[in-house]
This record gives structure tokens, C-alpha cells and sequence, in this order.
């Protein structure tokens, strides 16, 4: 059988119970075949990025799995739509949001996918949550680059 590999999974989402859809997310994944949740990050609100409605919950997961990163991410968008998400347009407002940050050490550029996400260091609320649970892969300079976004650590609960 393959080995497991840990992989980082950003969620986000918007719309009803973001806190509640994100933390039944966590758990979803921690169920998915061959894969199991290692740890999750505090919840953090942002403000919506290159998108509108309320702020965003977000927070970031780390997984052990044995899934391949494109068996991964079909089951993001397999649980996004689970969660009710529509797509009316590009950067809709969405009920629940899932990206593969990455796999492994695997750099992937395929049409479907890739990794590490190209997006990620942009992204304070990516980043923070990232940070706390895996401080070893964030540089204090992309964290520093990212200071400027307003994001709030939510207390547990
Ligand atoms: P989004 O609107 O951000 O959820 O983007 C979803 C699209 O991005 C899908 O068509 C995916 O195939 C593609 N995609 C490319 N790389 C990634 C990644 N690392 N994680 C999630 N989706 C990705």
C-alpha cells in the first residue's frame, strides 16, 4: 500500500454557519479513505479577498494520507459540494472552499492542479493558520509580507 503523505488543506467558507461548516469540514476530511486529521489550526476570520458577502471563516488541516493528490482533490470538491456550494461566478460567495496547499514536498503544475498552491503566500489567512500548526514551512518573511490583512484568531469553542 502507499505510504502516507501529510498534506495541508486550506478551509474557508462565507455563507449560514461558516464556523460550523468549517469545523464539520475538519472532521470530513479526518474520515476520507486512507486519510487521517493530524491537527487543525484555530479559526480565524478575514475579510473577504477578491470576493464579497460576509467575512470568511477560515482555518488550515493537516492530513496523513494515502490518497494521491488528484484523488485528494476530487474529494475537496467532492465535500464542497456536499456543503452546498454553488458557483454562480468566479469568487461567488461560497457555503464551504477547499484548497490543496501541499502534498508532501510534491510540486505539481498540472491544468487541474497545483502545488504548492500558487496563491498561498499571498493569503494571510493561509498563511497565519498555517503557521500555527506548522511553523516550520512559513518563513517569518512571507509572514511579515502578509501582516498588512486583517484577520482575527477566534477563541475556541
Ligand atoms: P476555487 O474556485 O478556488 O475553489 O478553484 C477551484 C479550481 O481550482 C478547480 O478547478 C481546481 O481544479 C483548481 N485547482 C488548482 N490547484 C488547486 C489546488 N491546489 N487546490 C484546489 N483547487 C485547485
Amino acid at each position: 500500500m502507499r505510504e502516507a503523505l501529510t498534506a495541508y488543506v486550506a478551509l474557508g467558507a462565507n455563507l449560514g454557519d461558516a464556523a460550523q461548516a468549517v469545523r464539520d469540514a475538519c472532521t470530513r476530511l479526518g474520515e476520507l479513505d486512507g486519510t487521517r486529521l493530524v491537527r487543525q489550526s484555530s479559526l480565524y476570520r478575514s475579510a473577504p479577498v477578491d470576493s464579497q458577502g460576509p467575512d470568511y471563516i477560515n482555518a488550515v488541516a493537516e492530513l496523513a494520507t494515502r490518497l494521491t493528490a488528484l484523488e485528494l482533490l476530487a474529494q475537496l470538491q467532492r465535500l464542497e459540494l456536499a456543503a452546498g456550494r454553488e458557483r454562480p461566478y468566479r469568487n461567488a460567495p461560497r457555503t464551504l472552499d477547499l484548497d490543496l496547499l501541499l502534498y508532501g514536498d510534491a510540486r505539481i503544475d498540472s491544468p487541474q492542479l497545483q502545488v504548492p498552491h500558487p496563491r498561498m503566500n499571498q493569503r494571510a489567512f493561509v498563511l497565519v493558520p498555517l503557521a500555527e500548526i506548522a511553523p516550520q514551512l512559513v518563513p517569518a518573511s512571507s509572514l511579515q509580507a502578509v501582516a498588512g490583512q486583517s484577520l482575527t484568531r477566534l477563541p475556541p469553542g
